[in-house]
């Protein structure tokens, strides 16, 4: 799906001062583009992701999904928060179809369909475990079966593999690819990592320290499918990253200075 994000600013008033968190930004997501975000902490990212979900308003601007403005919850989003959202006194099983109890599916039909996601993120045969029982990687392949289960136009990921090993991370960047590919959805990815948003984006947005706002874009001309193991080697890979990096490294410089 489409995202249209035009003049889009965020003030937040805490304790009587206002705090700017993004200057007003312009950006258009075609649908089925997997667009990566990176920036210093603070600059206003998971807010941005925020006002797309719609569960923050704007103080400027208008963001627009499938041409039709977000106001209030906007459920044609899958999101998957920076602190996921699995429930640890719930089974695996129970978990994934959660999305789909509140949308009022009748039983069989959501059995049916955890069966079909969990085979699809590898977890065929964990219906009954408990999240305590999984793996890191494990635990993040449930937060996105969540989010896929009801099959949203578009995914939001605030930094959802930040946590994991640099091994496990690969896995899971090649298996989001994949289903990505596989399904043509559109993906708003964030993260610190800027290895991680070559690898997988076919264009990445640098935003500036807070209040953020769009200091570089960069297309990644790098074919898919993309092997996260193997990406890294092209010389493509280093040139853009090198870019990234040059926009990137003042911002966080800055940062660190105050
Ligand atoms: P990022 O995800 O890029 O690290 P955030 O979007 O979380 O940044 O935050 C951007 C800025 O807005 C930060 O300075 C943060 O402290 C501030 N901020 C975020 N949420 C709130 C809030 N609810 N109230 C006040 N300030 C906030
Ligand atoms: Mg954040």
């Amino acid at each position: 799906m489409t995202i249209t994000i035009t003049a889009a600013e965020k003030r937040y008033v805490s304790r009587g001062r206002e705090i700017r968190a993004l200057q007003p930004v312009d950006l258009e997501i075609p649908a089925g583009e997997f667009i990566a975000f990176v920036g210093p902490s603070g600059c206003g990212k998971s807010t941005l992701l925020n006002m797309i979900a719609g569960i923050l308003p704007l103080s400027g601007g208008e963001i627009r999904h499938d041409g039709v403005p977000v106001k209030g919850i906007n459920r044609a989003v899958g999101y998957m928060t920076q602190v996921d959202s699995v429930l640890p006194w719930r089974t695996i099983q129970e978990n994934v179809e959660l999305p789909l109890r509140f949308r009022g599916v009748a039983a069989a039909a959501r059995r049916d369909r955890v069966a079909a996601m969990l085979a699809k993120v590898n977890l065929t045969g964990f219906e009954n475990s408990f999240p305590v029982e999984l793996s890191g990687g494990m635990r993040k392949r449930v937060a996105l079966a969540q989010v896929l289960i009801y099959d949203p136009g578009t995914l939001l990921m605030d930094e959802p593999f930040g946590a994991l090993d640099a091994q496990l991370k690969l896995m899971m960047q090649a298996e989001l690819l994949h289903i990505w590919q596989a399904t043509g959805k559109t993906v708003v990815f964030v993260t610190h990592d800027l290895g991680e948003a070559v690898t997988l984006a076919s264009r990445v947005i640098v935003f500036s320290g807070r209040p953020g706002r769009i200091k570089a874009v960069e297309n990644v001309r790098l074919p898919y499918p993309r092997d996260p193991f193997k990406v890294r080697f092209m010389p493509e890979f280093e040139t853009i990253y090198g870019r990234l990096w040059e926009a990137l490294a003042p911002e966080i410089a800055k940062g660190e200075a105050i």
